[in-house]
């Protein structure tokens, strides 16, 4: 059984209990992790605030950067162990489990480089008076991560933390543990001093919801669902603990008449089908000129009938679901779909030889789909995209932020005019424009709006919502 680890050492759960860690490939048990609960959340706060107080805390910023570069390059070392770890634990091919540590090691190398860059302001006051502000770390952070892209999630929350200064608790969830696990320990052969990173497994209503109430932590990080989002603020706010949401999205891609279709249709499929789906900033809904519309279906439906589904080891365009539970989700959206007598244009296939026990959907394109059904609506975390038509740039608008979600979305047109002008109307944290950017962009600012959450992820904006402004007022005469 793999322990959580607190302090630089492996230690045992207070409970005795444990996880069983399934390979989502053939649906096996092929470990265990240890079950927390609050006692074990407790000892890794105080492992964290006692380094925040001492050896981590007196590090100077260029040293903490430094440690960050040690850990990215010791991670680009142990690549082809954190690729099997994570393709056996997720399912994830074996291709889109070496993009996740290259991400994640970029993570680290940019905030690396931003730790001692992190600078405050002086400000022009009244005459007699010196005013300037400062950055602080805020001391320990708690960090929720889920279980779609466990190293790139850990990359930008706790990379970003750490290069602000604080020390971190982390939180996996019970799916997808064992990545973490391992990152943390190369953090302790890298020379992080004991406390500055911890990890603790569990389940979310017993490790993540006794992190979230804990009254030591100095700020949650959260990327999750939006029910269970909505749920850590409501803890955090007991001991006023700011929160910094990612929540999901139902993010739509608009395609006009005269973009470049070669350069969008391939774009459009790995936004949904990467990760199965399961990618909170998944390009779920295509929005298509009516002029353009057919063609556009035509051409989807060729990609995605030519899309394979297999086990991770094989290495295809989609692996397996996280879990069954996950599966019966996105089953029971297609059987409504089907129920409602909507049209699926394109499926993918299955390999013959897949995996009896696997958690399989083979990615699924539905036409006409109306702008009120569920399915346009809300997030099914799997690889179903709905296409639907738009008559006009305003009604391409109206389409595009009629969900509760407002995380990304993207305008594949031409005409730059166009592009700014509706750039400027998406209710979205990200608008991209002939691209996307799903899974990718380090340095790009991340965040939603609406149920898509608040705060900034990624970029430079990220370190900020790890630290306190303090403004410093100094009269002189
Ligand atoms: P999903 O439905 O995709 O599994 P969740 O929002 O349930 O997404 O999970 C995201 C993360 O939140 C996981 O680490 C999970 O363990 C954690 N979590 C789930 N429930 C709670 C809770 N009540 N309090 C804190 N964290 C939770």
């Amino acid at each position: 059984m793999k322990q959580h680890f607190i302090d630089n050492l492996w230690v045992a759960p207070a409970s005795g209990g444990h996880i069983p860690v399934i390979n989502p490939s053939h649906g096996t048990v092929f470990g265990h992790v240890a079950r927390g609960n609050s006692d074990d959340i407790d000892l890794a706060v105080r492992a964290a605030r006692t380094a925040f107080d001492g050896a981590w805390g007196r590090l100077t910023a260029t040293e903490r950067g430094r440690l960050l570069q040690k850990l990215s390059e010791s991670l680009l070392q142990h690549m082809d162990e954190l690729v099997q770890l994570e393709s056996q634990d997720c399912g994830k091919p074996t291709n889109q489990a070496r993009a996740d540590v290259n991400s994640i090691a970029r993570y680290f190398e940019f905030y690396a480089g931003a730790a001692d860059k992190l600078m405050g302001e002086t400000i022009p006051y009244q005459n007699g008076y010196t005013v300037f502000t400062i950055r602080e770390p805020q001391g320990v952070t708690g960090h929720i991560v889920p279980w779609n892209y466990p190293m790139q999630i850990f990359g930008r929350s706790v990379g970003a933390s750490l290069a602000a200064g604080n020390a971190c608790v982390v939180k996996p969830a019970e799916d997808a543990c064992l990545s973490i696990l391992r990152v943390a320990e190369l953090a302790a052969e890298v020379g992080f001093p004991a406390g500055a990173i911890n990890v603790v497994t569990g389940y979310g209503h017993e490790a993540g919801d006794a992190l979230s109430r804990h009254p030591d932590v100095d700020h949650i990080s959260f990327t999750g669902s939006p029910n269970i989002g909505k749920l850590v603020i409501q803890t955090a706010a007991e001991h006023h603990t700011p929160v910094t949401l990612e929540l999901g999205g139902k993010s739509p891609q608009i395609v006009f008449a005269d973009a470049d279709f070669d350069a969008m249709v391939p774009v459009v499929v790995d936004a949904i089908v990467r990760n199965s789906g399961q990618t909170c900033s998944a390009g779920s809904r295509v929005l298509v000129e009516r002029s353009a519309y057919e063609a556009v279906v035509a051409r989807l439906t060729a990609a995605f009938e030519a899309l394979r589904v297999g086990p991770a080891e094989m290495d295809l365009d989609c692996g397996p679901l996280i879990r069954d539970s996950q599966l019966q989700r996105v089953k029971a959206y297609l059987d409504e779909a089907k129920r409602d007598g909507l049209t699926v244009a394109a499926q993918g296939h299955l390999v013959a030889d897949a995996p009896a026990g696997g958690f399989y959907q083979v990615p699924t394109l539905i036409r006409d789909v109306p702008p009120t059904h569920r399915l346009a609506q809300e997030e099914v975390f799997g690889p179903v995209l709905v296409i639907m038509p738009f008559e006009d740039d305003a009604h391409a608008v109206q389409l595009a932020n009629d969900t509760a979600f407002g995380l990304v979305s993207s305008i594949w047109t031409r005409d730059g005019g166009r592009q700014l002008r509706m750039a400027r109307q998406m209710q979205s944290g990200q608008v991209f424009i002939n691209n996307y950017g799903a899974g990718g962009g380090i340095e790009l600012p991340f965040g939603g709006v609406k149920a898509s959450g608040h705060g900034r992820e990624k970029g430079f904006e990220a370190l900020y919502s790890f630290t306190v402004l303090k403004t410093i007022s100094i009269k002189h005469d």
